[in-house]
């Protein structure tokens, strides 16, 4: 393979129809800076009918060029449409690198048109940098259970695919420049599709699920006794404004649903304020808070790693240092 031969960046731009998914943004944004330094094109791959203002947002983050795709089976998700469709586009405009977000649909169908073609792709990547020497795509990524970080690259095939979780990369526009459309029509055949979509039902919106955009989070670790703690660590993030979040080990003990989990494999997360209950402070999970404003950390190891992130640590026990808290709070909320 003559890797020369394989230009452009691209980003798949994830919407509903109405708006463009957060994380296609941020993608834009970050390979905007990657395009940049190996002087390649940054293409936004919008796959269906976008409005035009949501168009205008993509064309901000600084791509050089849309492709636009229209056709049989492109205005609704199916695994095997965008497989398809994707592994069709990659052999006609030989990308080098194609990014898309980890988001359900993204974790689906990009290994698998990357399979199809065949080359490698990387997933939940948590830094990206590009290898003037070599004009690969490093892939960072924490590895050994957050013990090493790995560099992955696809070093003889292109494209690079790559999944990158929601909020991994922060949304920076780089501002518009001369951008061209291309209109591209591709109509996956019917037979190849073998889902069909009944009917579409949004996850009931429980607001305290979401946590990515919490101004606060109080995030409870494997430190935890037992459940019968949690309503006290509710009631603090509660009276600070803000959101409870876990460990994985808290949600794998099955106290908190999986929403809650902050890092790697969970949210990433970018409070004002975040305060960490029994945390020991591995790489997995400090990877999703390192974009906190201040992190506050009490543990009863003065030696955990936890204490190595922080801005105010606090050694002693998570829930006597809990109930010190509601009392203060409650004591100034009664003065103010
Ligand atoms: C591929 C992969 C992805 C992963 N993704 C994630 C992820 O997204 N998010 C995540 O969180 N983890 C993730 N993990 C797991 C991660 O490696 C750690 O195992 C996990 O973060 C540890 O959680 P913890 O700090 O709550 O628990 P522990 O490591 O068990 O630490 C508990 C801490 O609580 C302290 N403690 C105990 N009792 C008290 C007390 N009474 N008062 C104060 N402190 C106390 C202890 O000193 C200790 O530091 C991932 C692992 C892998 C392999």
């Amino acid at each position: 393979m003559n890797k020369n031969e394989y230009r452009e960046m691209w980003v798949f731009i994830e919407h509903d129809g109405k708006t463009v998914h957060p994380v296609s943004l941020e993608l834009c944004c970050e390979i905007r800076k990657i395009c940049d330094a190996s002087r390649e094109p940054l293409t936004a791959v919008i796959v269906g009918e976008l409005p035009e203002g949501e168009k205008d947002k993509v064309r901000e983050c600084g791509v050089d060029k849309i492709i636009h795709v229209s056709g049989t089976g492109c205005d609704t998700f199916s695994t095997d449409a965008y497989t398809g469709l994707f592994t069709e586009l990659c052999r006609k405009y030989k990308p080098s690198a194609v990014f898309v977000g980890g988001t359900i649909f993204g974790r689906d169908f990009a290994p698998r048109f990357a399979c199809r073609l065949p080359t490698g792709c990387t997933s939940d990547a948590t830094q990206l940098n590009w290898n003037p020497e070599t004009g690969d795509i490093e892939f960072v990524e924490p590895a050994v259970g957050g013990k090493m970080m790995a560099v992955i690259t696809v070093p003889d095939m292109r494209p690079q695919v790559g999944t990158i979780r929601p909020g991994t990369f922060k949304y920076a526009p780089a501002g518009r420049r001369e951008c061209i459309t291309t209109e591209e029509v591709f109509d996956v055949p019917v037979e190849e599709i073998r889902t069909k979509r009944l009917d579409f039902r949004a996850d009931e919106a429980d607001e305290s699920l979401n946590i990515a955009d919490a101004d606060v989070i109080v995030c409870v670790g494997n430190g935890m006794k037992g459940a019968d703690r949690l309503p006290r660590y509710r009631e603090l993030a509660e009276l600070l404004g803000g959101k409870i979040g876990c460990t994985r080990p808290v949600f794998d003990r099955g106290l908190l649903p999986f929403k809650l989990v902050i890092g790697q494999s969970g949210a990433v997360v970018k409070p004002k304020l975040y305060i960490a209950f029994g945390v020991s402070g591995a790489v997995n999970h400090v990877t999703g808070i390192t974009d906190s404003d201040r992190i506050v950390a009490v543990n009863k190891d003065p030696d955990a790693a936890i204490f190595r992130y922080c801005d105010y640590g606090i050694v002693g026990d998570m829930d006597e240092v809990c109930e010190r808290m509601i009392e203060k709070l409650k004591q100034m909320k009664k003065r103010a």
